[in-house]
């Protein structure tokens, strides 16, 4: 019997500008109805001077903590916040670094 294999229905173009990026995962928090950072044992935290307003973290954190409504930068929802990093790891300026709150 023969596979069926995914298809590509049509080629990727990537957005020209971040405002063609579809929402994706990125909403504000509000779908979640409880805290849920107790568990974390790293933060993110952001280094203002070396952030360049590119919102990469902003597009990849995969709570949608990173909140861009902020006058002049970006701020993080720690209640929500998991500590994934993800948002340090993709930071291409190196702006935000994880920080153990563990100890
Ligand atoms: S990815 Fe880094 S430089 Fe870009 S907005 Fe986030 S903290 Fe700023
Ligand atoms: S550590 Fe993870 S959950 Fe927290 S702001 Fe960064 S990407 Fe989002």
């Amino acid at each position: 019997m023969a596979m069926n294999y995914p298809v590509r229905q049509r080629s990727f173009k990537p957005p020209k500008d971040l405002a063609e990026y579809p929402v994706g995962i990125a909403f504000p928090a509000g779908h979640l109805v409880e805290t849920n950072a107790s568990w974390r044992s790293h933060r993110p935290v952001l280094d203002a001077g070396k952030c360049t307003n590119c919102r990469i973290c902003w597009l990849l954190c995969p709570d949608g903590v990173i909140h861009t409504s902020k006058p002049g930068g970006l701020e993080i929802d720690y209640d929500y916040c998991k500590g994934c990093g993800i948002c340090a790891k993709e930071c291409r300026q190196k702006a935000i670094r994880m920080e153990n709150e563990a100890l």
